[in-house]
């Protein structure tokens, strides 16, 4: 089950309207987010217009959001290329940059070079394994 490890991204609602969930609403990034963006590209290799981003904070219960009945940490949605993320979680760089990855790809599956050998996103566990190392080290592997 994916939903209450890692961030999930409900590959099943893709297509769906997005149907938020608890209350959400659209927030300027904060000006880290597009720091964080590059070096999401940086360790990609997938490039995208940031701008085009639209982000949501959620008023979360314990760290979940929900979409529709299912529970998760954060959510991408293709349509829109929206990231939800939960109010209390705004800044939390794994969990904001691992929504940017989807919105790179422009796809809500995992796949492992991606989200757990060069970018480390995949989770919390992926992400402290690669606390010592330097991102554009690891992009180049
Ligand atoms: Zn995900």
């Amino acid at each position: 089950m994916f939903a209450a490890l890692l961030a999930g991204c409900a590959p099943a609602l893709h297509g769906a309207a997005p149907v938020p969930l608890n209350a959400a609403w659209a927030i300027e990034p904060p000006a880290v987010y597009a720091e964080w963006w590059n070096r999401t590209e940086q360790c990609s290799g997938r490039t995208g217009d940031f701008t085009r981003v639209e982000f949501y904070a959620v008023a979360d219960w314990h760290g979940q959001i929900y979409l529709g009945s299912q529970r998760a940490e954060a959510w991408w949605v293709r349509r829109g290329n929206r990231i939800y993320l939960p109010e209390s979680a705004l800044l939390r760089e794994q969990l904001v940059r691992h929504e940017m990855l989807h919105a790179l790809t422009h796809d809500a599956h995992h796949p492992a070079d991606l989200f757990v050998r060069r970018c480390r996103v995949l989770s919390e566990a992926t992400w402290a394994d690669s606390s010592a190392e330097q991102p554009g080290r690891l992009a180049t592997e």
